[in-house]
């Protein structure tokens, strides 16, 4: 490698650029921008960027550089000493360069800059007659010191704000600008003296030699603690690197018509298309964020909107400011997207440092990209491609009002998105009994179950002592919308006395608590909430969405008011609706358990009779609210010792309330105990064995929809789905009990039920064997929690132990329950596919996975060729977003 010719540097300024923003891999961001900014003529001081492959050489040649470099540096310094009319180290005339770090993707405060450097006790000298202000020379000096020292040397800031501290504390100064030039000097004497105390060398004086250990400590910086770790939670890749740009010094601490400062073209927060920035007059760049002093406004108007009487930039410097508008306007034009801008005054002479997209929040990203396009800056399918998916999260839930009060209870992990208070419970039962009287309640448990389902659903927030990211409770409530914060570990639960504690606070039942499940935060009393703003910019962004996506979008909801949520979030069917979440409410369970218990065909069919009612409702409110949406149903899944109370506790407990006897229930329960229940009697082979719970099912579905096309004259679109299939002969043994049904209900009702029969793809066998499954199949959704666990081999429920080892260690790149394993289980996706299109050419294919609301896999679906995702109600407006993403970026 280190024989072939490389340009291992690129210059830039003085009107022109060897580089610009298309080369931002090789030149990092802020080196790419600084050669656009140049070359579009605008004022950027020169310099030159070591590029990012400087940087990958010197890790992959045991820290040491390239052959030639040294070479290439001199002659960009003395480029760069021609365009800036300086010389490096001449006292009669120094010139000084900032070394600035630049990696690809922005790393904000992971990697170092040295500003001012090529000072010594000669430049500082020759700097104070040159500028003739000799306060202006040794306060750059200080701070180079200290810099320099902090990042190159190791002596930590600490010793010389120790030092600093002290001095002005001795002679009465409160501000850095009441030390003179003679108090500079004093401690920049100080600070040597300190370094050599520090360090095992003196301060270096040499200003090449103070270059090249600024490279070495930028570079170095790559490879940090911080900057490893930012990496890894960023999923940005070691092997990119980082570039160093060093650049001719402008200063902002020259008097009082210089200054620094910083600028986004529109608010970053709320995306209001108006200047927001700040500056300080007579500093450099840190001093703005260090919050030594209090910054400036750039704009009169939002300094009178913030009530502070310091003059705005608009007002202390009008002409620059003027000026530097026309540029935001600008670079703003040129980039097509809000900028985020660094500059510096010298002496009246405005000079930018930086530029580049600026961050934003989701609402802010939402309202640029809809004001951008409408003023028809970007495309409708730009701004569509502008808004991250997941950041809609932030803006579908009710969140915490920035401004109001609260009293910080306790912390655990922010599980489910979403602000609520209400009373505190500490049962399931007692939820759904105080949300029935119409309470607001807060479940508080050690751990939830699935017993729990009701009280959760019953809950405005959820709130565990135990479990993690992935436990029950914060899966289940993610699924839900519900907001939930899991591991509270701090929180002492005694349910017996009706109170949970935490350092000595008690907090009683029927209390009101807020939860945060955004932040993890659980606050004490009632805070104010701000409510989500669904119509406006978030609708048009929506419909230019929907008009690009090819892929529908469904929910995975059961009850109503899921059902109704999604609707409202623009679901266009259900893709998933779990029959057995239906079972758990105090009057079902009751017969359902009777149902488990019974010893024979005839004690089953009485107790599904009373079950069948209930069925029939649940599935009638459904028909109701979607309408013509077509609304994917799924048979019975769980083995049925999930329906059946577990300790010796809940045993008497259901004993007792139902009347059955204890000891059945417990035989009947040690009976149905499976070594591996994953593996065991679920899915369809429940249906094999027990027909008669598939069949009621099936009259249940059939006689809703009879009776809703009665009532409203639409027919309900009905597809039912057998799970866990893994042969094509189950799904044509349990599809003609189906038919029969159907027949019967015929006779019944006078009314043919119309219907799809598909089944859950969920089992590597099904997925393999799809074009004999297709014959009795008229759809196909893939049930990708399952594939996933069977593929791998693995048990959702348990990989938490372990799944962190794996990510840690890169053996997996993400967890595949979250985003798909399109290598392996996308395969089988494709195979399946294939397979059971040679079928029935137009089998109806979708997935109803967790992946299903998951941006990375909606792209592999649409690639696929699947007509509709399906996800729980709060992730649909951020399937609709992925889908339409997916498809403008196959069209390009
Ligand atoms: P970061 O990436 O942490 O923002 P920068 O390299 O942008 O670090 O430097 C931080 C600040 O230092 C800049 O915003 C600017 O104010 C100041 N700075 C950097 N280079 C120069 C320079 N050549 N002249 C004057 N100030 C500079
Ligand atoms: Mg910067
Ligand atoms: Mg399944």
């Amino acid at each position: 490698m280190s024989g072939s010719k490389r340009k291992w540097i690129y210059a830039f300024g003085g009107g022109s650029a060897d580089g610009d923003s298309s080369l931002k891999n090789l030149l990092g961001g802020k080196g790419a921008n600084l050669a656009e900014m140049a070359s579009l003529g605008l004022p950027v001081p020169p310099g030159f960027t070591l590029t990012t492959e400087v940087c990958t050489a010197y890790y992959d040649n045991d820290r040491t550089y390239p052959d030639g470099l040294t070479a290439e540096i001199d002659s960009a310094l003395a480029e760069l000493e021609e365009k800036a009319g300086k010389k490096f180290g001449d006292p009669s005339n120094p010139l000084l360069v900032s070394v600035r770090s630049g990696a690809r993707a922005s790393m904000p405060g992971m990697m170092d800059t040295v500003l001012n450097l090529g000072l010594n006790d000669e430049t500082a000298e020759g700097l104070a007659i040159l500028s003739g202000d000799r306060r202006f020379a040794f306060d750059s000096y200080r701070r180079f010191i200290q810099m320099y020292s902090d990042v190159v040397l190791g002596v930590s800031h600490s010793v010389f704000e120790e030092i600093l501290d002290d001095y002005k504390a001795e002679n009465d100064f409160n501000l850095d600008t009441e030390l003179s030039a003679d108090d500079w000097e004093v401690i920049v004497a100080a600070y040597k003296k300190a370094v050599a105390e520090n360090h095992d060398r003196p301060f270096p004086t040499d200003p090449r030699e103070q270059l090249n250990g600024a490279m070495d400590a930028v570079f170095g910086s790559w490879m940090n603690e911080r900057a490893n770790t930012y990496r890894r939670l960023h999923d940005i890749p070691h092997s990119w690197g980082t570039a160093v740009n060093v650049q001719a010094m402008v200063f902002g601490n020259m008097g009082e018509k210089s200054a620094t400062g910083v600028a986004f073209t529109r608010n970053p927060s709320t995306g209001e298309n108006r200047v927001y920035g700040e500056f300080l007059i007579n500093a450099q760049g840190e001093d703005v964020v260090a919050g030594i002093r209090t910054p400036q406004n750039l704009t009169k108007k939002t300094r009178e909107e913030m009530g502070d009487d310091m003059p705005s930039m608009e007002e202390a410097m009008p002409e620059v400011y003027a000026d530097l508008d026309k540029i935001f306007t600008r670079l703003e034009t040129h980039y097509r997207d809000m900028q985020d801008i660094e500059f510096t005054v010298e002496q009246g002479n405005l000079y930018l440092l930086q530029t580049r997209n600026g961050k934003r929040t989701a609402r802010a990203a939402l309202r640029i990209a809809v004001d951008m396009a409408a003023d028809g800056l970007i495309t409708e399918d730009e701004a569509v491609l502008r808004v991250e998916p997941a950041s809609l999260d932030q803006l579908l839930h009710p969140t915490l009002d920035p401004e109001g009060e609260r009293d910080l209870l306790v912390k655990g992990l922010p599980a489910s998105p979403g602000a609520a208070w209400g009373k505190v419970v500490f049962t399931a039962d007692d939820a759904r009994d105080m949300a029935q009287a119409g309470e607001k309640v807060i479940l508080v448990r050690t751990e939830t179950s699935p017993e729990d389902i009701h009280g959760m659903h019953a809950a405005e927030a959820i709130v565990t002592s135990r479990g993690g990211m992935t436990s029950h409770a914060a899966v289940v409530a993610r699924g839900m919308g519900t907001p939930c914060v899991c591991g509270a570990g701090d929180m002492r639960i005694e349910e017996a006395q009706g109170r949970f504690t935490v350092a000595g606070r008690k907090v009683q039942r029927g209390e009101i608590i807020t939860v945060d499940g955004a932040t993890g935060q659980v606050f004490m009393g009632q805070a104010k909430m701000v409510q989500p703003e669904l119509s406006g910019d978030f609708a048009r962004l929506m419909e230019w969405a929907d008009r690009a996506r090819k892929l529908k979008v469904r929910t995975n909801a059961e009850t109503p008011h899921d059902v109704q949520t999604a609707k409202d979030f623009g679901a266009e069917g259900i893709g998933l609706c779990r029959t057995e979440h239906m079972f758990f409410d105090a009057d079902r369970i009751a017969a359902v358990r009777e149902m488990i218990l019974a010893d024979d065909v005839e004690g089953r069919e009485k107790a599904l009779a009373k079950i069948q009612p209930y069925q029939t409702d649940d599935f009638v409110e459904i028909f109701r609210i979607m309408e013509d949406r077509p609304c994917t149903i799924r048979l019975l899944d769980p083995p049925l010792h999930e329906f059946l109370p577990h300790t010796e506790e809940d045993v008497q407990a259901v004993a007792e309330a139902t009347g059955l006897p204890a000891d059945q229930l417990m035989k009947r329960a040690a009976d149905l105990h499976e070594t591996n229940p994953m593996l065991g009697h679920r899915g369809c082979r429940l249906g094999v064995t027990f027909p008669e719970i598939y069949e009621m099912q099936a009259r249940a579905i059939f006689e809703a929809q009879a009776a809703v096309e009665k009532e409203t004259g639409v027919q309900p679109l009905v597809e039912v789905m057998i799970p866990l299939v893994s042969i094509a002969p189950e799904l044509k043994f349990l599809k003609q009990r189906v038919d029969a049904v159907a027949k019967e209900v015929t006779g019944k009702t006078g009314v043919a039920p119309k219907y799809m029969l598909g089944t859950m793809i969920e089992l590597p066998r099904a997925a393999l064997t799809a074009d004999e499954v297709a014959e009795h199949a008229e759809f196909f959704s893939f049930g990708t929690n399952d594939l996933t666990q069977t593929t791998y081999g693995l048990s959702r429920d348990d990989s938490g132990k372990f799944l962190n080892d794996y990510i840690k260690n890169n053996i997996y790149e993400k967890d595949p329950f979250v985003s798909l394993d399109q290598t392996g289980v996308g395969a089988l996706i494709e195979i399946a596919v294939e397979r059971g299109r040679k079928t029935r050419g137009d089998i109806k294919l979708g997935i109803c996975g967790e992946h299903g609301g998951d941006p990375a896999s909606i792209r592999f679906c649409s690639k696929t060729g699947l007509d509709y995702v399906s996800c729980s109600p709060y992730r649909v407006p951020i399937a609709r977003l992925a889908a339409a993403q997916a498809a403008i970026s196959e069209n390009q």
